[in-house]
């Protein structure tokens, strides 16, 4: 038998990558521009309420069961802020989102900030929702060049380096999605009809 094929609702390279890297053995994976769409807007108030979104969007124009997929970034200094505004926290892109959160931290000594990660997956009957959590710390600067988004500033709690300093496998190993994700396969796999 073939393996489930699952729609995962992101048009980021750099999350379906991740997802495959982790969950590749077991699922046939897609994402929105292998159906030439791209991602709706995350007009959400949480990331839960965006995962969802997503999810159903994936849905209505595919049919394939979906997993709708929303990260943020919370700074405990900063009253928790970007969380689940984190894509839209400069106006800019990536880079301009990680000077913005280092100049808003200067001189800052509680640098400790946390990743969440919504999913939901949605296959026209159901909703189920599973989360995942990275506790760390906000760096002074940029370190390293792998991953994305906030990787190079961010220290995951109990380790040396930046999430962008880590080999992929490292990253994935530990990450706020990858435990989101392995709730939501441990639950798939025992749940779902195959
Ligand atoms: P979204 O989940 O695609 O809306 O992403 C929200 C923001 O968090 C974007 O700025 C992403 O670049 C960033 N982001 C999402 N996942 C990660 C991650 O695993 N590491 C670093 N930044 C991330």
């Amino acid at each position: 038998m073939g393996k489930p094929a699952i729609l995962l609702a992101t048009s980021n390279p750099h999350k379906l990558r991740e997802v495959k890297e982790m969950v590749g053995r077991c699922l046939e994976l897609f994402y929105l521009p292998d159906f030439s769409l791209s991602s709706p807007e995350e007009t959400g108030g949480s990331l839960e309420e965006n995962a969802r979104i997503k999810a159903v969007y994936a849905f209505e124009r595919t049919g394939m069961p979906s997993l709708g997929e929303d990260t943020g970034i919370f700074v405990r200094a900063l009253g928790w802020a970007p969380g689940v505004y984190s894509a839209r926290f400069s106006g800019g892109d990536d880079r301009e989102n990680r000077e913005k959160l280092l100049y808003l931290l200067r001189g800052e000594r509680d640098r400790y900030a946390e990743f969440r990660t919504a999913l939901v997956f949605y296959d026209g009957e159901e909703f189920r929702t599973f989360t995942g959590k990275l506790p760390g710390y906000i760096t002074a600067q940029e370190m390293g060049d792998g991953g994305f988004g906030y990787d190079p500033i961010f220290l995951p709690l109990g380790h040396d380096r930046t999430l962008a300093q880590m080999k992929p496998e490292e990253k994935n190993a530990i990450s706020h999605r990858k435990r989101a994700l392995m709730e939501f396969l441990k639950w798939f796999l025992k749940e779902s009809r195959l």
